[in-house]
């Protein structure tokens, strides 16, 4: 079998196997190891093993290590990116950037440490923090991402002297199968696992004794469940959910300028990111030119398979998804009037057209749940201090974009939002230096940054008196 588990160094194959789809066909294009819960105990008992030795590494040798790693996915990135195309569907420059972003984001984590900081110094007393590794981090990645969320975990776990068991989503497993080849023959033994299952390894992982912090990134139904599985050690917990991110269009803004961006922000990756425009609001007197723009543009886009050429919008990732958005899409049809779209290519494939629907109620599911597909409501408002109500009202608070000629008035709005981000006329701009996490039920905990790194230590503070003890 080409695409195995990586348990303490070796490439191990699994008790049994799992078929990976093709979303751009629905069928079985190739097979992968599924482990059970024997080989995810041995995945976390060679990380535990691991542990020790590698944070007791100088930190330039892990990052020596870090970086032949980036060098070894360098040399594979066309692999890399049809394989991420063909498990996850997007088209091949979304492919592309995904896995430059992720060596890019090995390079940078790899070259940072977090020194001793000195708090206060003074002729009596020296107080210092020190940040010290957490032990075995167990990173759950989701199936929209499957090769950057993992990076923005691993990267800077490992730099920092952790070890982890990482376990990708089942329906896009072979990405990570294939770094975890590359690693095999570059990190020690134990210090990177790779665990494949079948959706249901999770609370094994999660409640693990000898896992010290879960990284998890998905659904916020499923985080509450890692949260409370995580209770039992009390283990570290860095929860990235699920957004409901509003766009909030000024009612000084071209209509013409920032149809295009908006319409972008909701339809990259089929609509499936945590961070896309999900719920778009724009002043009432604004409502017609602008749904006419949204749908010139999603008449236009070019809907395919990712690795057919000028492909921009690819399928849904996997069938319960694309049946999910379909369901959305149908209950939203009853209750509101299509801008363009609303159907289901007559294709196989799990494809579904770009849809903008208009007129919808705030209480409709596809206003108040996050679709996770190429579809979004047009909403109409009076006036600011009412929309900004119902942006914020939302038991999410992932991210969020205002779209405005003055960005001055855009970031007055921007304060008033209550998320872990907002940005004013851009989107998805995630500089590795900048942390980014969620609010309310979006999540807990940072990823990226100086804040992002230090989640994957433990604080101490080390006190010392400097004059003499009086005899
Ligand atoms: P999901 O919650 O269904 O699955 C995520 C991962 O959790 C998978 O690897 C899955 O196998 C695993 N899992 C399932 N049950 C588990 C359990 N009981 N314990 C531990 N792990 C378990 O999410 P998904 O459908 O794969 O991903 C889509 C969701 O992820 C969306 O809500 C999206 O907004 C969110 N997301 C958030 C971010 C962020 O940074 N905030 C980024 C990307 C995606």
């Amino acid at each position: 079998m080409a695409y195995k588990l990586l348990i303490d160094g070796q490439l191990t194959e699994g008790a049994a196997t799992l078929d990976v789809i093709d979303p751009a066909t629905g069928r079985v294009f190739e097979t992968c190891a599924r482990a059970d819960e024997a080989q995810l105990d041995a995945a976390v008992a060679a990380a535990k093993a691991a542990f020790p030795i590698w944070a007791a590494r100088p930190h330039a040798e892990r990052r020596a290590c870090l970086e032949k790693l980036a060098d070894a996915m360098e040399a594979r990135q066309e692999e890399f990116c049809n394989l991420l195309t063909r498990e996850q569907g997007k088209p091949t420059p979304q492919a592309q950037f995904e896995i430059g972003g992720s060596i890019a984001a090995l390079r940078y984590f790899g070259a940072q440490e977090l020194p001793l900081e000195m708090i206060r110094e003074t002729a009596a007393e020296k107080i210092l923090e020190q940040r010290t590794p957490l032990g075995v981090i167990a990173a759950i990645t989701p199936w929209n991402f499957p090769v950057i969320l993992l990076m923005l975990k691993l990267a800077p776990a490992l730099a920092i002297g952790n070890t982890m068991v990482a376990k990708p989503a089942p329906s896009t497993p072979l990405t990570t199968a294939l770094l975890g080849e590359l690693a095999a023959d570059i990190l020690p033994p134990g210090v990177l696992n790779i665990i494949i299952d079948a959706n249901d390894l999770g609370a094994a992982l999660t409640n693990h004794a000898d896992v010290d912090k879960v990284s998890f990134t998905g659904s916020t139904a499923t985080g509450k469940r890692v949260m409370a599985s995580a209770a039992g050690t009390l283990k570290r917990l860095t929860l990235e959910l699920g957004g409901n991110d509003a766009a909030i269009i000024l009612d000084d803004a071209d209509v013409k300028a920032v149809a295009r961006p908006v319409f972008d922000a909701a339809m990259i990756n089929a609509g499936q990111v945590c961070l896309a425009v999900k719920r778009v609001y724009a002043p009432r007197a604004m409502m017609d030119d602008l749904c006419a723009e949204f749908a010139r543009l999603g008449a236009a886009a070019v809907v395919d398979d990712g690795l057919n050429q000028g492909a921009q919008v690819g399928p849904l990732q996997n069938r319960q998804q694309y049946e999910k958005v379909l369901e959305l899409i149908d209950d939203a049809k009853m209750q509101g009037t299509v801008v363009v779209g609303g159907e289901r290519l007559g294709r196989e494939g799990y494809f579904i057209a770009p849809t903008v629907i208009r007129d919808l109620p705030e209480d409709a599911r596809l206003v108040r749940e996050e679709q996770f597909g190429p579809v979004f409501p047009v909403l109409a408002y009076d006036s600011l201090d009412e929309v900004i109500d119902r942006a914020n009202d939302s038991e999410f608070g992932l991210g969020g974009t205002i779209w405005t000629s003055n960005p001055e008035r855009g970031l007055e709005v921007a304060m008033r939002i209550q998320s872990g981000t907002v940005w004013v006329n851009k989107h998805l701009d995630m500089p590795f230096d900048i942390p980014f996490g969620g609010a309310k039920q979006s999540g807990i905990g940072r990823e990226q940054g100086l804040d992002g790194m230090k989640e994957f230590t433990q604080a101490k503070i080390i006190n010392v008196a400097r004059l003499p003890l009086p005899a």
